[in-house]
C-alpha cells in the first residue's frame, strides 16, 4: 500500500521506517517545494500534490499547519485521514477550543482577541496572570505571551497588535487569552483510533519543556485515576472529531485534576518513547488506522524515557551502550529538534540510575530537564 504523508520531517521519516516491515510504501509531500520525497533519504521522487495523490492509496499528515487548499484537494479525493476538519482543528486553537467545549472536557477559560476591545475584555473577565496565544502557526512556545502583572499590559498589547498586523494570515489569524493554570505537572495521551472507533491508548506520559520546547518524556509510574481521566477525554474528543489515526492530548495536572491544554491530530514527540517502550509504536499504530489494518497493542513493555536532541549539542557514541539514539539527518540549528534518545529499563528505580548515566555523559547545559527527570523518578 502507498501512503503519502503531508510533511516532510523527522515524523514521516519515522512513518516510513515503521511502515516498512508491513509493506506500506510511504512518500512524502513537501507542503514548502511542492515536491513529492523519500521520507528517510529526502530523494525528490516527484513534484506536485496532484501526482502525489494519483500515486497515493491513503494520504495522512504530519503536522497540522497546512494550507486549507491542500487539505480541501486532499479531502476530496477520499484517501484523506484523520482528514480535513481534525487537521484544521488542530491547527486552529479557536476550532480546537470548540471542539474541545463540544466534546465536554475540562480546558482553561478563554477569550478570542481580534482587537483592542476584545483584549480589555479578556482582561477583565480572565484577569493577570493570562497566556495569549496565537490561534495560527503555534508550536514549540512560539506565538506566545504572558502577562504577569498589570506592567505588562500595554507593552504586550503593543507586541500583539504588531503580530496581527504582520500575520501573513490577514484576517484568519487571532489570539486567544487563556488563564493562567497553575499545574503540578503536564501530560499527554496518545491513542490510535480506526475507522470502528475502536481505541488502542498508551499509558499516560509526563512531559517536561524547557524554554516551551518539550525536552524529555517520561512513560514510567501508573497512576490509575489520571489514566481513567485522560482516557475518558480520549474518547471523547476523538469520537466528537470521527478521528483515525494516532491523536495526542496535552493535559496539565492540577492537583490530581487533568485539563486539556491542547490536541495534536498526529503521532507526537511526546509519544516518540513508544518506539522502544511499547509493544506496537505510535508510527506503526498510525499507519495501522489510517490503512485500515488491526491496531496493535499499546501496551507498555518496561518503563522508557525520552530526551530530545535539540540543536548544537554533542551526544558521544558512548551514549548508545545504555540508550537508543534515533538521529532525523537534520543540519543542527538552535531550538531545532534533530534527534532524540530512548532510555529504557526493567523498573523505575532502575530507570532513574540509567538516566543519572546518561546526563553524566552528556553536558547539562544541553540537555537540561535530564537531571530533574532522573531524580524525580528516584523519588
Ligand atoms: P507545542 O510545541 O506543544 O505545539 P505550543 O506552542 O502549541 O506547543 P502550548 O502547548 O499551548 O503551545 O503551550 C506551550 C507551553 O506553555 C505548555 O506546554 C505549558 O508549559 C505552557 N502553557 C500553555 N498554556 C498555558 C496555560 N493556560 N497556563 C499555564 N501554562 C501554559
Ligand atoms: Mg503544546
Amino acid at each position: 500500500m502507498n501512503v503519502l504523508v503531508l510533511g516532510a520531517g523527522q515524523l514521516a521519516r519515522m512513518m516510513a521506517l515503521a511502515g516498512a516491515p508491513l509493506n506500506l510504501k510511504v512518500s512524502a509531500y513537501d507542503v514548502r517545494s511542492g515536491n513529492l520525497v523519500h521520507p528517510v533519504t529526502l530523494e525528490v521522487l516527484g513534484h506536485g500534490l496532484e501526482n502525489g495523490i494519483a500515486g497515493a492509496d491513503i494520504i495522512t499528515a504530519e503536522f497540522e499547519h497546512i494550507a486549507p487548499d491542500i487539505l480541501s484537494t486532499c479531502q476530496a479525493s477520499g484517501k484523506f485521514s484523520p482528514g480535513e476538519e481534525a487537521i484544521l482543528t488542530g491547527g486552529d486553537r479557536r476550532k480546537e477550543k470548540a471542539l474541545l467545549d463540544k466534546a465536554g472536557v475540562n480546558n482553561a477559560r478563554y477569550h478570542t482577541i481580534q482587537n483592542r476591545e476584545d483584549f480589555d475584555t479578556a482582561l477583565s473577565t480572565i484577569g493577570v496572570p493570562m497566556i495569549v496565544k496565537s490561534a495560527l502557526d503555534g508550536y514549540d512556545g512560539k506565538g506566545q505571551w504572558r502577562l504577569k502583572s498589570l506592567d505588562d499590559i500595554e507593552p504586550t498589547w503593543r507586541d500583539i497588535a504588531a503580530f496581527l498586523q504582520a500575520s501573513h494570515q490577514g484576517d484568519r489569524q487571532c489570539v486567544i487569552a487563556e488563564e493562567f493554570v497553575p499545574f503540578d505537572r503536564e501530560v499527554s495521551l496518545i491513542g490510535a483510533r480506526n475507522a470502528n472507533g475502536e481505541l488502542e491508548v498508551y499509558p499516560l506520559t509526563e512531559n517536561i519543556h524547557t524554554d516551551g520546547i518539550l525536552s524529555v518524556s517520561v512513560a514510567a509510574g501508573e497512576n490509575e485515576a489520571l489514566q481513567t481521566q485522560a482516557e475518558a477525554m480520549f474518547k471523547a474528543v476523538a469520537d466528537a472529531l470521527d478521528y483515525v489515526g494516532v491523536l495526542a492530548i496535552e493535559f496539565f495536572d492540577v492537583n490530581g485534576t487533568l485539563m486539556v491544554n491542547e490536541i495534536a491530530p498526529r503521532v507526537h514527540n511526546s509519544g516518540h518513547w513508544t518506539q522502544q517502550g511499547a509493544e506496537v509504536c505510535q508510527f506503526e499504530n498510525h499507519l495501522r488506522a489510517v490503512c485500515n489494518l488491526p491496531l496493535g497493542s499499546a501496551a507498555r513493555i518496561r518503563p522508557t524515557a525520552m530526551i530530545n536532541i535539540v540543536g548544537e549539542v554533542t551526544v558521544p557514541d558512548e551514549v548508545m551502550r545504555i540508550a537508543h539514539v534515533h538521529w532525523y539527518d537534520k543540519a543542527p540549528r538552535p531550538g531545532r529538534k534533530i534527534g532524540h534518545i530512548n532510555v529504557c529499563a526493567d523498573t523505575t528505580a532502575e530507570l532513574s540510575i540509567i538516566l543519572k548515566d546518561l546526563a553524566s555523559l552528556l553536558a547539562e547545559n544541553e540537555f537540561p530537564a535530564l537531571k530533574d527527570a532522573a531524580s524525580s523518578l528516584s523519588k
